[in-house]
């Protein structure tokens, strides 16, 4: 199998020192784990509401990583709706002047919110990869942290781009029912317990087509992310598709246009 990861954070495995050697250390994991590709994002600093010089850092972390090991990596710009203006600007530096391929919203503002729709349209337009992390919480999510509900909305005032939710909300068994009207999203499977059933719940009720693998490595170990799909009772082609197949199709129109070998 062909494994792609959807979700790695390279300044998860090594907190300290060089985004090189963090790298490093994340692609020895990698190697052990037969991931051949892995899209990255994000920096050391975690602020629920990042400004702008926070989204800047984060995203020279990322340039650093992918200098380092181009042909194993795609990057994804962190960008933030509540700065609007700022956030379009790293777009332009990382994605359309730059070598990244994706954007990465965390938990800012709800992107239900139209805020948002500048950010989305220009990411839109690059054929970048959006990935917008969602939750359910049972003790209430933090104030701007979005749920499946949320990108559904946004999905509806943008029908025709493709966007992942992230977690899948992480509550997988609401979450997959939340986005499965909404044939344009795809879930993220990372990042949550390596429960039984939750690949095959998905299968079931959104197709194969629409689930991508993803670890959350390293606040999640990819023996036990890999696992809910090995381990899943689905075919071998379903599993294919989930490993690499759904993420390569969305991904190939940007790593074509930018002449990057998918
Ligand atoms: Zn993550």
């Amino acid at each position: 199998m062909t494994i792609w990861d959807l979700h790695c954070h390279p300044s998860t495995f090594l907190r300290e020192g060089s985004p090189e050697a963090a790298l490093q250390a994340t692609l020895r994991h990698a190697d052990r784990m037969g991931i051949a590709r892995m899209c990255i994002y994000l920096g050391i600093e975690r602020s629920e509401d990042p400004p702008p010089h926070e989204l800047h850092a984060a995203n020279d972390y990322i340039l650093r990583c992918l200098r380092l090991a181009p042909d194993r990596l795609f990057g994804f710009a962190y960008v933030n709706p509540n700065y609007v203006a700022e956030s379009l600007a790293e777009i332009e530096r990382c994605i359309a002047d730059g070598p990244m391929v994706g954007i990465k919203l965390w938990v800012a503002h709800r992107c239900s919110d139209t805020r948002i729709d500048p950010i989305i349209r220009r990411a839109g337009e690059l054929k970048a990869a959006i990935f917008q992390h969602t939750w359910l919480k049972t003790d209430g999510n933090w104030p701007g942290e979005p749920t499946p509900a949320d990108i559904v909305l946004l999905s509806r005032r943008h029908p025709n781009i493709p966007m992942i939710c992230g977690h899948t909300g992480g509550t997988w068994e609401l979450g997959i029912r939340a986005v499965r009207a909404q044939k344009i999203l795809s879930i993220d499977l990372a990042g949550s317990d390596p429960t039984n059933g939750f690949v095959e719940l998905a299968v079931r009720e959104l197709g194969a087509d629409r689930i991508i693998y993803g670890s959350d490595s390293g606040g999640r170990s990819m023996a036990s992310q890999l696992a809910k799909v090995y381990g899943a009772n689905v075919d071998e082609a379903t599993k294919e598709k989930i490993f690499s197949g759904n993420l390569r199709r969305m991904l190939l129109p940007i790593l074509e246009a930018k002449g990057i070998k998918a």
